[in-house]
């Protein structure tokens, strides 16, 4: 069997191409490179002993797309491709639109004009809304998002599940992931994120690592339990696992919702000292003004995917944070 994996060079992409390969499924990627090293696949044939088909192009050149469906006999495509920076998505909405809505509109003609009709989409709990009340559940409906971003995660459910719904050949499965952190055990691939980083767990690592001064913690005067906002982390190597099993367990025609995530809960802080304490690692902070669209807590109910997918996260906070700080000291500077 074989997998295109789009934007499979970037963070979740590359962990997702190695338990690909560890389950002898083979791969060609296209990517971009827009926001990924192609250093990271280069890591991952090193790690499988496997090799990657690699395709530099992006999702929205339709004929690149073509070109890959005729030479590679593909069964089903994982799409990761897409840009994710929620600031930046505001103040470059049409960016996002492009790369997020137009790309995957291209890629499912492409699939279909080379009767290709299993996709994987990555989505994000951001759908759920500002208004929706934790833990999320699948059957809740997708709410009101509050950037580009969001809004661009959103429309491709909807057009995709349009897509499903016009066509039983099509099989859909959108995955909705929580926050994922960490990186593989042997510290070879990780998060390697350009500038400043966006994201808690990138920033904490660079702090520990020498690289930024001290973390701005955003807000402690929310409603939880400590006063930092809460989020559902989880592994990326078990969020890249869950590709693997959604693969194998949603052959079936139409669209299939799934969360990824633990089903806990951590707040700020909580990360911050279990980065100190299992890393033996100083992270300074200091305590600094709301960011604006910030939710106070949300996570998972995650039973669909166990039920369905036979899917649950296996590691804890300590292997994130632990495998998060090897990955960041054997490679102060990312792929460079
Ligand atoms: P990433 O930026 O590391 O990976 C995305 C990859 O897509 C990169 O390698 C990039 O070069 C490539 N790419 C971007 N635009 C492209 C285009 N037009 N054509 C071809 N390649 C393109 O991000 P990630 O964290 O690995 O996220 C993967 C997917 O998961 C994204 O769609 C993201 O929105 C989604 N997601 C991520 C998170 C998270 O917290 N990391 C949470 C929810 C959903
Ligand atoms: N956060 C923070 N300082 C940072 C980055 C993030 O305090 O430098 C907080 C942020 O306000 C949020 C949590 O950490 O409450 C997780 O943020 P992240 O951007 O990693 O994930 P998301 O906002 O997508 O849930």
């Amino acid at each position: 069997m074989k997998v295109l994996v789009t934007g499979g060079a970037g963070y979740i992409g590359s962990h997702t191409v190695l338990e690909l390969l560890n389950q002898d499924i083979d791969v060609v990627v296209v990517d971009n490179l827009v926001n990924a090293n192609v250093e990271s696949l280069k890591r991952v044939e090193q790690l499988t002993g496997k090799p990657v088909d690699f395709v530099q192009a992006d999702v929205r050149d339709s004929r690149a797309l073509d070109a890959v469906f005729a030479e590679h006999s593909i069964s089903a495509v994982i799409h990761f491709a897409g840009l994710k920076a929620v600031g930046e998505s505001v103040a470059k909405p049409l960016d996002y639109y492009s790369a997020n809505v137009y790309g995957s509109t291209v890629l499912a003609q492409a699939m279909a004009a080379a009767g290709v009709h299993r996709m994987i989409f990555s989505s994000s709990a951001t759908v759920y809304g500002e208004g929706a009340q934790a833990p999320y559940v699948e059957t809740m409906p997708r709410g009101v998002t509050s950037n580009p971003y969001g809004t661009s995660k959103a429309m491709v459910e909807q057009v995709l599940t349009d897509v499903a719904n016009a066509d039983p050949a099509w099989s859909v499965v959108l995955l909705r992931y929580f926050n994922p952190i960490g990186a593989h055990e042997s510290g070879q691939i990780g998060e390697d994120p350009q500038g400043i980083p966006n994201n808690l767990m990138p920033f904490i690592a660079q702090v520990a690592v020498g690289r930024r001064e001290q973390l701005s913690i955003f807000g402690d005067d929310y409603d939880t339990a400590d006063g930092t906002c809460e989020r559902d982390y989880l592994h990326v190597v078990d969020l890249a696992k869950g590709h693997v099993k959604a693969l194998q367990a949603t052959t079936h025609s139409g669209t299939h919702v799934y969360n990824l995530g633990t089903g806990t809960a951590t707040s700020v802080k909580q990360m911050v000292h279990a980065f100190e304490r299992v890393n033996n690692v100083q992270i300074p902070y200091t305590i600094a003004p709301r960011r604006a669209g910030d939710l106070a807590a949300f996570w998972a109910n995650a039973d669909k995917a166990a039920t369905e997918l036979d899917w649950r996260a296996e590691k804890d906070l300590a292997d994130m944070v632990r495998d998060t700080w090897r990955w960041q000291q054997q490679n102060p500077n990312g792929y460079i």
